[in-house]
C-alpha cells in the first residue's frame, strides 16, 4: 500500500472543503482534496443552482464573515471568468422579533437597509403578499451553487492543489501534533494537518478524534414554484411568522427563497427535514411538507443540513486535525471566508471567534 506525504489533506469536495483547499494552495501548501464521490454529486449539501447571500444577521461576526467572503466571491469570479454571485435585494418580513434584531445586527455594521411599509413592499414584488413592514437589505442576492464548486476546484488546481474525486477516505489516524495518516482505499497519505469538512459525515469520520457538539443531520426538500410573471426582480426573501400563530404551526415557523433563474421561485422551510443518515438517505420528499409547500412546477430539491444546538458552525482544531461542519443550513454565502478561517487554523493555528468552537 502506497502512501504519499503532502502539507495538508483536505476531505471533502463539497463548497467547504472546495475552499479550505484554494485558499491553501494560494498560500503555498501542498495540497490534495479528497472527494468519495464523483464531480458534481447530489449527495450532500453544497448542489443545485441557488443560494442566499445575504448580510442580514443580528450579529457583526457573522456580517463580517459574509463581507469577507463576498470579497473572494468576486475574486474567484475574475480567476476563473464564471459569474457566482448576483446581487437581487434581501427583504425580511413577518410578526416577528428576530426582524428587529436583524435590523439592529445592520445597523450596527453600517450595512444599507430600509424599511418598507406593506404597500410599498407589496407594490415592487406582487409576487410575495406581505401583511408586516419589510426589512430592505440592497446587497444581498444570490450564489449559484454548483457553478460555486467547480470554480473553487478550478482556483485550487490553478494554484497547485491536487483534486481526487471517487476517492474515499476511510479512516484519519493522528500520528502526533504534526503528524496525520490519511486512509483511502487505494493508499495513505501523510501530513502535517488534515481539514475534515465533511459536513453530515463528520461524526462518522472524525468523531472519535475530536470533541463534537451534537449534530443532527436532516433531509430538506425546498421546491421551485412557477413565477406568475417573470423571476426577474425577485429578491431573495425571509418570512417568520409570529411566534405560536396558527401560520407558524402550519408552516413551520417561517418560509425562505429565491429566484433561481430558468427553474422558479424557489421556497423552502428552515431546518425541519426528517433525520437521515447521510449515507442511507431516501430522497422521499416528506409528503405534508410537500403539500404544505403546494409545489406547482418541478420535483423538489434534496439536500442535508447538518444542524448544530446553537446554528453556530463547528470551526475549530485539535492537534493535526482541523474540522469544518454543523453549518446549518446557512453555510453557503460565508463558504470562501471560512475556507480562510481553515487555512488559518491548519497553517497557524490562529482560532477563529469562540462561537465555532468545539467546546463554546
Ligand atoms: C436545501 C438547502 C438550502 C440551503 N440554502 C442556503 C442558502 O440559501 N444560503 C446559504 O448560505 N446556505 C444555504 N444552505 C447551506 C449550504 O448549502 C451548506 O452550508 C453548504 O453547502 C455546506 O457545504 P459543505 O461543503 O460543508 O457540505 P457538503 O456539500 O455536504 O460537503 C461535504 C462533502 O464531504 C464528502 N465526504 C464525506 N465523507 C467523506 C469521506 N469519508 N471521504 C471523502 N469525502 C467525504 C461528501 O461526499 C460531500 O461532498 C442550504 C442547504 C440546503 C440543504
Amino acid at each position: 500500500m502506497s502512501s504519499e506525504n503532502v502539507d495538508v489533506v483536505v476531505v471533502g469536495g463539497g463548497a467547504v472543503g472546495s475552499a479550505a483547499a484554494w485558499q491553501l494552495a494560494r498560500r503555498g501548501s501542498q495540497v490534495v482534496l479528497l472527494e468519495q464521490y464523483e464531480a458534481g454529486h447530489t449527495r450532500g449539501a453544497s448542489h443545485g443552482a441557488s443560494r442566499i447571500f445575504r448580510l442580514s444577521y443580528p450579529d457583526p461576526v457573522h456580517i463580517d464573515l459574509a463581507r469577507e467572503a463576498r470579497r473572494h466571491w468576486r475574486e474567484l469570479e475574475e480567476l476563473t471568468g464564471t459569474d457566482l454571485l448576483t446581487i437581487t435585494g434581501g427583504v425580511d418580513h413577518g410578526d416577528h422579533p428576530h426582524l428587529r434584531l436583524l435590523a439592529d445586527g445592520l445597523a450596527a455594521t453600517g450595512v444599507p437597509h430600509h424599511w418598507l411599509t406593506p404597500r410599498e413592499a407589496g407594490e415592487r414584488w406582487p409576487g410575495i403578499r406581505f401583511d408586516t413592514r419589510a426589512l430592505f437589505h440592497p446587497d444581498s442576492g444570490r450564489l449559484h451553487a454548483d457553478r460555486s464548486v467547480t470554480a473553487l476546484q478550478t482556483a485550487a488546481a490553478k494554484s497547485g492543489a491536487l483534486v481526487r474525486h471517487a476517492t474515499p477516505v476511510t479512516a484519519i489516524e493522528v500520528l502526533g501534533e504534526d503528524a496525520v495518516l490519511v486512509h483511502t482505499d487505494s493508499g495513505a497519505y501523510r501530513a502535517h494537518r488534515v481539514v475534515a469538512a465533511v459536513n453530515a459525515w463528520a461524526s462518522k469520520l472524525v468523531g472519535g478524534l475530536v470533541p463534537l457538539p451534537p449534530l443532527r443531520v436532516t433531509q430538506e426538500q425546498p421546491a421551485h414554484f412557477a413565477a406568475r410573471e417573470t423571476e426577474d426582480g425577485w429578491p431573495s426573501f425571509g418570512h417568520l411568522f409570529a411566534e405560536g400563530s396558527a401560520a407558524a404551526a402550519s408552516f413551520h415557523g417561517g418560509v425562505y427563497g429565491l429566484a433561481t433563474p430558468g427553474e422558479g421561485i424557489k421556497v423552502g422551510f428552515h431546518g425541519v427535514g426528517p433525520e437521515t443518515d447521510p449515507d442511507h438517505r431516501d430522497f422521499i420528499p416528506e409528503p405534508g411538507q410537500l403539500a404544505a409547500l403546494r409545489y406547482k412546477r418541478q420535483a423538489p430539491i434534496s439536500c442535508t443540513y447538518t444542524t448544530t444546538p446553537d446554528a453556530n458552525f463547528v470551526l475549530d482544531r485539535r492537534g493535526p486535525v482541523v474540522v469544518a461542519t454543523g453549518f446549518s443550513g446557512h453555510g453557503f454565502k460565508f463558504v470562501p471566508a471560512i475556507g480562510r478561517v481553515l487555512a488559518d487554523l491548519a497553517v497557524d493555528g490562529t482560532r477563529p471567534d469562540r462561537r465555532f468552537a468545539f467546546d463554546r
